[in-house]
Order: structure tokens, then sequence, then C-alpha cells
């Protein structure tokens, strides 16, 4: 199956299909940059009939009992643990990823349905005690509506899961406009829910224009939610487009996350966990660790530590046995981090790199450290979302600090100590949305996940995620 051409097709009204006009848009490999497939690509009118069937989708969605919507969402997710490897495998293929990598994707897409679906079995309304014994005032948590959900490429599947999950956890349907790099895993989940029985229009899939799909579904009246996660520039537009609509968002954004590796650090538990954390998907991760400021007393150390790891890495296709390093998932993505590398060595950083050989075809990047750039140094500015560390060095923790909080961004944090007290400092005094101490433990489906600042607002993990798709109503009677 992996091999063959994809053929990615529209989902709307419960029914797969081509564009009318027939229109589609090839899809790459990104490990040799050939054509491996194309897809639909959804013109004014099928987003029109998108638009229709999700409110009929709403309609039949909010209908059933929290009990049998949640079965619902548990069959889709027990079908996707049951289809890991083979959804894994197109991933892998359109994404770049290594197919472990893929599998664990697809395993966490999962877990997160699953809760969600639970979740929203919990989701009670309050009774609020009146002032007077012959009123009631009842809270009711509502679902929304229809929510238009933007996704990226880089989690083709789990970033999905996340708005799907926390939507029709809640009881909303849901429009996805998913990532025109890599098609066809999308798809492969949304086939999940219809093979677990979802009404039709619950789940709507389509791919094509960003802005215009973007443009065109905010203003429509049928939609009530937002829910993006890209890049920051995209994001505040996004935003300001549901602004004007008077429409609530939910914005999980770029990062730049900064990691403080203290004196007392275990150095050989910090280069393994955050090579493993960086070096996943390629460092094309929001929360991947990237600013590693080190004491200076163990710099020296812990450099040669992370040179090691990074020389252990195995670069290549996703699907080939052994590879730990896939390639970027495109060309101007892999053009992009080879031009801030460049104007970091421009701006005195020392650039080191392992003695790799890469594939000769394919947008593959060798792992990189970036030693001591000067401040000018966009790097030290711009997230680069690719396989690049950069290294600096600290003397007190309050310097480590102010410079973990410069950027305006606030996803993802990580530090590295033993001493409790610096873990608690660091955790209050980092400005971001996930702090980490001692090990990556962030994006389980049962704890916040998203940031503050540019890193957007709102979270996609535990119950918040869910309530952020319902509305309140008050109903408030006297006895006649
Ligand atoms: P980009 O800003 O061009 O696109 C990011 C995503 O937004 C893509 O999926 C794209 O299809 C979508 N998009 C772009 N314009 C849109 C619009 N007007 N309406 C709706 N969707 C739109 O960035 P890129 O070059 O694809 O990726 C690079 C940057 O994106 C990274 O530096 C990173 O900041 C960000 N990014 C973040 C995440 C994340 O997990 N937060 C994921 C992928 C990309």
């Amino acid at each position: 199956m992996s091999d063959q051409l994809l053929n990615v097709q529209l989902l709307i009204s419960g029914k797969w299909q081509d564009a009318a006009d027939g229109r589609t848009f090839p899809v790459q490999d990104p490990a040799t940059g050939e054509v491996i497939g194309k897809a639909a690509y959804a013109s004014k009118s099928e987003l029109a009939l998108v638009a229709e069937g999700a409110q009929k989708g709403f309609a039949a969605w909010r209908a059933l009992s929290a009990w049998d919507r949640f079965v619902i969402m548990r069959r889709a997710a027990e079908l996707l643990r049951e289809r890991a490897e083979s959804i894994g495998r197109i991933l892998s293929r359109e994404q770049g990823k290594p197919l472990a990598q893929a599998v664990i994707e697809i395993q966490a897409a999962a877990n997160v349905i699953e809760y969600f679906g639970e979740e929203g079995r919990r989701l009670n309304d309050t009774l609020v005690p009146a002032r007077e014994a012959d009123i009631e005032q009842r809270v009711l948590h509502r679902p929304v509506g229809v929510v238009a959900a933007f996704t990226p490429w880089n989690f083709p599947v789990n970033q999905i899961a996340r708005k799907l999950g926390a939507a029709l956890g809640a009881g909303c349907s849901v429009i996805v406009k998913a990532p025109e790099d890599t098609p066809a895993s999308p798809a492969e989940l949304l086939r999940t829910f219809l093979d677990a029985g979802i009404p039709a229009g619950v789940v709507s899939l389509v791919y094509g224009n960003p802005a215009e799909i973007s443009e065109y579904l905010i203003a429509h009246p049928v939609v009530r939610k937002i829910s993006f996660t890209g890049s920051t520039p995209v994001g505040k537009h996004l935003a300001a487009l549901a602004g004007a609509q008077m429409k609530p968002v939910t914005m999980e954004l770029g990062g730049h996350a900064p990691v403080i590796i203290c004196a007392d650090a275990d150095l050989d538990a910090a280069a393994e966990r955050l090579c493993a954390a960086k070096f996943r998907n390629a460092g094309q991760v929001c929360i991947s660790p990237t600013r590693f400021m080190v004491d200076r007393t163990v710099v020296k150390a812990f450099t040669e530590k992370l040179k090691a790891r990074m020389s252990a890495l195995k670069t290549g296709r996703g699907l080939d046995a052994g590879v730990t390093l896939g390639p970027l998932v495109n060309e101007r993505r892999l053009n992009a981090i080879k031009e801030l590398v460049e104007d970091a060595r421009q701006h005195g950083a020392t650039i080191w790199q392992p003695d790799v050989s890469l594939p000769s075809s394919g947008y593959f990047h060798p792992p990189v450290l970036v030693i001591n750039p000067e401040e000018t140094a966009r790097i030290l500015h711009e997230e680069p979302f690719g396989p690049v560390i950069i290294l600096t060095e600290f003397t007190t923790l309050a310097e480590a600090v102010a410079e973990a909080n410069r950027l305006p961004y606030g996803l993802a944090a990580y530090a590295y100590t033993r001493d409790e007290r610096t873990q608690r400092l660091l955790g209050e005094k980092i400005e971001a949305g996930m702090i980490s101490i001692n090990y990556s433990g962030l994006g389980l489906p049962e704890v916040p996940f998203g940031g503050i600042k540019d890193s957007g607002y709102g979270t996609e993990g535990g119950p918040e995620a869910l309530r952020a798709h319902t509305y309140l109503k008050l109903v408030t009677s006297k006895q006649a």
C-alpha cells in the first residue's frame, strides 16, 4: 500500500469526492522530491457544500447522548490503533519522519481522541444555589456549533486529533482544513471516524488554497469557532479575521524554546533526553528545545555529550530501517534552515555538525550546533523549526532566566537541575505555557498544551480544551 500513488479526496457530507472541476495538486515525498500522488483541491462551491453538510452534521451529533458520542470516538481510536502501522507508512512517506515516530504519533492521536470522548461524558451542567428558595439557577455547557480547524504538516495526524477530539467531545462538528504538504494521512484519520459510524457531516475534510479557505470559512455564518496551529504571523492574521466576526479562537503558534542547563544538572540525562526531543521530527516541532543556555562551568562537558549524541543520529528516508533523522518537509523549509545557519555563521557563530553523508536527493539537513552567535544573528530571534541547537553559556541563573524570557514567544521551556529550589524558581519565573524540568514531559492529552504571548492562547489539552468548544448558558427560573 505504501508505494501506491496516493489519491486523496475531499470529505463532504460523509462522502469522499473529487473536486467538481477535477482540480488536484501534487503530493511529494520529501526524501526524494518525487511526486507520489495527488489530492483534490476545493473551490468555493465545495466549501459552501462542506459548510452546509457540517451544519447538518452538528444537528445530528448534538442530538446524540454524550455516551453515544464517546462510543463512536472510542471505536475510531481503536481503529486508529489497529491501522497505526499502515497509516504510519503513509505519514512517513509524505512527511518524512521515521516510521517509528509516525506510528507513535498515530497511537498518541488515538489516546487523545479517546480521552476527549471520555471527557465529554463529564461535561456536567451545574446548579448554582439561588438567593431565594423558589428560584433555580442552572448553568448549561452547550457546544458552540461548527468548528473550522486549520492544521499543519509537522504532525499531520496528531494536530488534527487534538482539534477533532476536543470539538467532538464537546458535541461540535468539525471542518478540517488539513495541510497540503501532507494530505493523505489526515484522510486516513478521518476514515476511521466514518468506519466507526459517525453521522454524515460531523467530520469533513478539505484542501486547497489555505488563505482562500480560511477567509471563506471564518466568515461563514455556520462556523462558530476557529482553531489554528501554525506560524505566529498566520495565526495573528486568522485571529484578526475571527475577531471581525466575533468568533472565538484557539491559537497554537510558534515557539523558540529555551533550555537552561545548570551546573548541578545530570548532564548525561540532559544530553540524551534533549537530543531525543530536539531531533524528533527533524526539529519541526513547536515545542522543540532550541536555545540551549548552559552554565559556563559545565558547557565544555555538556557540548561534548551533545556532539556524541548528534553523531549517533542516522539520517535517511523515514521508511528505511534504523533511520532517526528524516528530511525536512519541503524545499522551502530546507532553504529557510540553510539561510538561518549561514546568517549565524556570518554573525560570529561557530557551526558544528557531525560528519554525515546526506542522501543525494530530497530535503535533508544535517543536525547542527550553532555555538555563541552574536546577538544580532537572526536565529536568536526567529524560530528555526529544524534540526538546529543554539548553544550559549551563562554565569548567573538570573541572566539565563532573562535570556529565556527575552523573546515574544512563550510556548515550551526546559531546564535541568537537581536543586528543588531552583526547579520551583524556574517553574515560576520562565514565561511559557509549558515547562518541563529534568525530562521531556509535554503533550499528554490530560494536561494543558498551549502558549502565551506570541505563541498563542487557549489550550489543546485537558478538560479546558473541551470546554473551549462550549458556551455557557444560564437558565434561571422562579416557581410560578
Ligand atoms: P506557514 O506560516 O506558511 O504555514 C503554517 C501552516 O499554516 C501551514 O499548514 C499552512 O498551510 C497554514 N496556512 C498558511 N497560511 C494560511 C492561511 N492564510 N489560512 C489558513 N492556513 C494557513 O509556515 P510554514 O513555512 O509551512 O512553516 C514554518 C513555520 O510555521 C514554522 O517556523 C513554525 O513557526 C510554524 N509552524 C508551527 C507549527 C506548530 O506546531 N505550532 C506547525 C507547523 C508550522
